[in-house]
Order: C-alpha cells, then structure tokens, then sequence
C-alpha cells in the first residue's frame, strides 16, 4: 500500500531534501498536502510532479499566483493559515514538519491530533512548546521521530538502550561561519558573511543561527525536551568536520557516536524508513581519506547563545518560548542591517534578563494560547530593545 506523505515547507532546505527522497520512489508515497511560502513556482512544480492533492501557500495575498501556476492541474490551491491547518488536518502517515520558525508549531500539532506520525524538523516547536508537542502526540497515540541531524543522531545512539543509563548526551557543532574570526573583529560580521556555512548548505536563518551558535542552543533544549535528559547531561562540542553528529555516553563509560556525511538526507531518510533502514543515496564515508577528528571546547564568549540555553532549560515552562521569540527577532532585525551581529547575543539576553524572573509568564500552565502569549511578550520586548540598540 502507498504511503500517504505531506510536507510543510516543502520549497525550503529540508522540504527540498525531502522531495529529492520521495521523487526516487514515486510508486511508494501518495502525496498529499504541500505547503510553502514565497516560492509559488517551485511550490506548483513539485505539487504537479508529484501528483500532490493539494498545494497551500502561507502567504494569502499569493493565491491568484498559485492557482494560475496550478491552472489545468488536478492539484486544489490554498492559502492562508487557516489553510495549513486544514492541510495538516488530511489523513496521512508521514507528515514532515520543516516550516522556519514558530510558525510550525501548529501544523505539527494539528498533524499530530490527527494521528499521523511527525517527522520532525522544525526544532522551534519543541524549544517554544514541548511539553504541549510530546504530550499531544501522547494523547493521539501519534509518534514524532527527530530529523535535526543531532537529534536523529542521538535516536540512533538510543536503540536497544535504556535511557536511565544515559550518563550525557554531546552534540557537535560546526562552529559557523566565524568559528576562526579573531573575537574583536565579530562585530564587523555581514550578513551575507554569515549566510554562508563552512560545511552545509540550508536555509539563510539556520545558516546565520549557526554562526552565533543559536541554533545549537535551541538544539541543546530541543534534546531536553525530546529525550527528557536533564541540561546538566547535556553539552555541545565543536567538532568543525561536522561528520560525527551526536554521542551518547552510557553509565559504564561507554560513548556511541553517530557518523555520517554532512548531508540532511540522512535523517530525513531514517525517519522516513524508521523503524527499517533503506538504501539511500548519501555518500560513504572513507576513514582513511578523512584521518582524523576535530573537537574543540565551546567558547562562551564567542557563542553567549550556549549558556542562555542552559538557563533557559533550568527555568523551564515557556521560558524556551520567549527565548525563541527573541531570537527570531534578534534575528530579522540583524538580517534588516538594524543591529550587528554581536547585538543578537545582547538582545536575546536582554529579553531574558526581563521576562524569565516573570514567574507569572513562565510558569503559566503550556497551552497553546500561553504558549502565543509567551511568544507575543518575547517579541515586543525584544522590539523594544531592538530599536534601543539600533539607536546611534
Ligand atoms: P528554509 O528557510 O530553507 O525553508 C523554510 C520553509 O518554511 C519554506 O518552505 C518556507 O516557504 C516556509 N515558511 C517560512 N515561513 C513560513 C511561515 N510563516 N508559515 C508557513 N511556512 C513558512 O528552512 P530550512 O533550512 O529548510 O529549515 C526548516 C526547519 O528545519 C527549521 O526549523 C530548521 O531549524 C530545521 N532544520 C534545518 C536543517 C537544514 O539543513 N536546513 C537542519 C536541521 C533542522
Ligand atoms: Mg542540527
């Protein structure tokens, strides 16, 4: 039987990967829903090419574009939010969750209510609403496999295993694009010099949330609230090679590393084939060619975003929903040339110096509605303290 298959954020990095997977075995997947957001041509290309039911664009001033690039095709348009819910609503078996940001917390939680199995990409869900996101899919008997590549690497590292012998969990790093900037020239930082990756190639805002080390610690809550492992048995090690995702350290000192080429297709294949393994069409590895691994201990004062995390993870509740808000604003308002890059750092922090001593705010019961509120606060605050820092 055919697998009935959607994907959310289908014209981005992960989205693409995903249909590069999908596209070699067409006979296998029923495709169902397709969303994006801008890019109204990739987005109608793929939806016909892959005979998709229908095609939904976030942006609902892009619907005429949409329906005119599907016109003949037997692919229904849509936009809107309301839109993608009603998408993720379909019945499926295997729903990708790789929107940019908090905005893919509700498709996720939709897809989940409806039973379908999340395969999971868009790290913001867990760092902003966990406990919501684990418990819905709890509650709906649904399954939410990991597809960040450190996450998957740590799944993989957990099979067969108990997870209260788990001693610590390491992800690596790459360290970004400014790993070898001498710290005082950090601040001269572009943003097209962050936009560029050593090792891979994604989206722009995952690329720039590399070179602050964001993204790793939205990763570090991402591991918290997936695996449940405290923040003190959790680390982050550069490791610029990129080849060893994750490694997991059990009570008896033994450590199981996950290895593999830097190419998200890896992930996204295990969580498409899990519980099986299928051939995919990544590169081998050659140890020999490679010689050797590369760690080096986190810098806090070139990656501030680490030990945010670990507060973050500490305080608990909608602490990571504020600490995402701001982070995305830090993030548009850097990529809007309004702040530099080392102001992303004092910004975020600036929001959490505010908002986590609100024990009101942060402990508030994780609702969908808190978990908005939460996110709406860290954002005007972070605006706030935006157009301070952009003042001369
Ligand atoms: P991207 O920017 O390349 O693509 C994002 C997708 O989301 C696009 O389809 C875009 O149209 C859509 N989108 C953007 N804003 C939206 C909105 N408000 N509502 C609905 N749709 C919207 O991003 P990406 O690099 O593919 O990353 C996607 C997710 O996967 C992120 O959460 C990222 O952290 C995570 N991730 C990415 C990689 C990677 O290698 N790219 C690796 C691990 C995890
Ligand atoms: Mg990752």
């Amino acid at each position: 039987m055919k697998r009935r298959v959607s994907i959310f954020g289908a014209t981005g990095s992960i989205g693409q990967s995903t249909i590069d997977l999908i596209a070699r075995a067409p006979e296998a997947y029923d495709v169902v829903a397709l969303t994006g957001g801008q890019n109204i041509a990739q987005l109608a290309r793929d939806a016909i090419a892959l005979k998709a039911d229908i095609a939904v664009t976030a942006d609902e001033a892009r619907l005429g574009e949409l329906r005119d690039a599907l016109a003949g095709r037997d692919v229904e348009a849509a936009a809107g939010r309301e839109a993608l819910l009603e998408a993720a609503a379909r019945p499926a078996d295997w729903v990708m969750s790789a929107i940019v940001g908090a905005a893919g917390l509700e498709p996720g939680l939709e897809a989940l209510k409806h039973g379908s199995t999340l395969a999971l990409a868009n790290k913001e869900s867990l760092v902003t609403a966990g406990r919501l996101l684990m418990d819905t899919a709890k509650q709906h008997g649904a399954r939410i496999l990991p597809v960040d590549s450190e996450h998957s690497a740590v799944f993989q590292a957990l099979v067969g295993e108990d997870i209260s012998s788990v001693e610590r969990v390491i992800i690596t790093a790459s360290g970004g694009a400014f790993r070898d900037w001498p710290l005082e020239k950090l601040h001269e930082a572009t943003v097209a010099a962050a936009s560029t990756h050593p090792n891979w190639n994604m989206g722009q805002r995952i690329t720039i949330d590399s070179a602050t080390m964001f993204n790793k610690a939205l990763e570090l809550i991402e591991t918290h609230e997936f695996f449940g492992v405290p923040s003190d048995k959790i680390e982050a090690l550069v490791h610029s090679q990129s080849l060893i995702h994750a490694m997991v350290g059990y009570q008896d000192g033994a450590l199981m590393a996950h290895v593999g080429p830097h190419d998200m297709r890896h992930a996204i294949g295990y969580a498409l084939h899990w519980p099986k393994r299928a051939h995919l069409p990544v590169e081998r590895l050659d140890f020999a060619k490679i010689g050797q691994f590369d760690f080096k201990a986190v810098e806090h004062a070139r990656y501030p975003a680490i030990r945010m995390a670990h507060d973050v993870m500490e305080r608990g509740g909608l602490a990571g929903a504020v600490f995402n808000a701001a982070k995305e604003v830090a993030l548009d308002v850097f990529i809007a040339e309004q702040i530099s890059f080392v102001q992303m750092a004092v910004l975020v922090e600036g929001v959490l110096d505010r908002l986590l001593p609100d024990s009101g705010l942060i402990n508030a019961t994780m609702s969908l509605d808190n978990v908005r509120a939460a996110d709406h606060i860290g954002r005007k605050t972070a605006l706030e303290l935006a157009s301070k820092l952009a003042q001369p």
